[in-house]
């Protein structure tokens, strides 16, 4: 037998054999521990290159392995020189007291912190300089990483603005003695690849697309299809003398107290008024319905008395109102109660926030309904405002012709 041996630690070797290694950090080990404790020294003068040379092993694997034992604190680099951290108690990741049945075998290695340098865009050869030249203050055996000392070899590259943002060490937390997963561990602080900053203006643009969605689907389902969404609007809006009451005053609404009945001919941009009000308070995020007389009619008929209240309450709740074309089709009795339930719940209430439109003035309206109550509501509560006009529908259909 040859008399030449390495002389081991046993408290070392008892914590090695009960560490999860891969095969290419035990080569590591041993090569580092036959170089120092084989020889009697603290440290050995290295290169990665000359260990992967030796060890027969590519430079990117070996560079894989030894950061996990880096990180974990089995191996210490200082400049150019390395060694074993012969003291179990001052790795940085907690000794395995347990193995076997005791503790549930991890079939999984966990994805890797580290993505390998060659991922990363960053030159193999570039790394071995700085870290043989990085001036080394920390002593040997620190109890725990210090934060950046790694940043190195640790950092991650923000895909979306190329900044590398160091790894986050995470203080260990153990709970009845065990250590929680995802401590004593450096953490990788980019999201989906994308450094903090990146990701938060992700989610910004993200939540406003979703914002911009919901309200585009909101105003289609309010105005009962795509044409109101696409074409009402107050910039859409063609001004002149004879509607510019009308527009001012719906642009200048205030739905918290005022009310407002646009009555004309046909054609003249009452609805288009209307909607483009109602959009607005949509757009400011508050409870808006726009129905015409059938549509309202079918909200509260065919429910039992209490559904057929809380639809009515809703309505009267509701912060904007529109009721568009008021008075077409069949007048019954039924939704002329119907109405003036709302307007009376809106009205006893202060509350404002109600558009209604019409063909009919409100004494039209009280000769056709062949009653006056609700027109002397409206007139109680609304600003009366009369939209005069060509009938801008013709008159598009005229140019189109031309
Ligand atoms: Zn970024």
């Amino acid at each position: 037998m040859n008399d030449s041996f390495t002389p081991i630690p046993s408290t070392l070797l008892d914590a090695l054999i009960r560490e999860r290694l891969s095969g290419s950090q035990w080569r590591i080990l041993g090569w580092t521990i036959r170089n120092t404790l084989g020889w009697q020294r603290t440290s050995v003068r290295f290169s990665w290159y000359q260990m992967a040379r030796e060890l027969r092993m590519d430079r990117a694997g070996l560079l894989r392995a030894a950061r996990g034992l880096l990180r974990d604190g089995l191996l210490v680099a200082e400049g150019r020189r390395l060694n074993v951290q012969v003291d179990p108690e001052h790795w940085t990741k907690p000794v395995t007291k347990d193995i076997g049945d005791a503790r549930h075998r991890k079939r999984c290695q966990p994805s890797p912190v580290l993505r390998r340098a060659k991922e990363r865009g960053i030159e193999t050869k570039k790394y071995n300089k700085e870290s043989s030249q990085t001036p080394q203050s920390h002593a040997a055996g620190a109890a725990r990483p210090v934060p950046g000392k790694y940043g190195h070899l640790s950092g991650e590259r923000c895909f979306q603005c190329k900044t590398d943002v160091p790894l986050e060490w995470v203080d260990p937390v153990h709970c009845n003695g065990k250590l929680l997963a995802g401590t004593g561990t450096w953490r990788s602080p980019l999201t989906d690849g994308r450094c903090p900053d990146c990701d938060r203006t992700v989610l910004a643009t993200t939540a406003e697309k979703k914002r911009q969605l919901d309200l585009r689907l909101r105003l289609i389902k309010l105005g009962g299809g795509e044409k109101p969404y696409r074409d009402f609007r107050f910039d859409s809006f063609e001004a002149m003398a004879a509607n510019e009451l009308a527009f001012t005053r719906a642009r200048s609404f205030n739905c918290t107290r005022e009310n407002l009945y646009l009555w004309g001919p046909c054609g003249v941009g009452k609805t288009h008024l209307a909607f483009a009000t109602a959009r607005r308070f949509c757009e400011e995020g508050r409870s808006v319905e726009f129905l015409r007389p059938p549509q309202l009619m079918r909200r509260v008929r065919l429910r039992d008395p209490d559904e057929e209240q809380r639809a009515i309450t809703r309505l009267v709740r509701t912060e904007v109102f529109v009721l568009d074309d008021f008075g077409i089709g069949h007048d019954t009795a039924y939704a002329r109660q119907i109405f003036q339930e709302i307007l009376d719940g809106r009205d006893y209430n202060y509350l404002g926030g109600l558009v209604v439109t019409s063909k009919y003035s409100l004494d039209a309206l009280a000769a056709k309904l062949d009653d006056d109550t609700i027109s002397s509501r409206l007139a109680g509560m609304c600003r009366v405002t009369e939209v005069g006009g060509v009938d801008l529908r013709l008159k598009r259909r005229q140019e189109y012709n031309e």
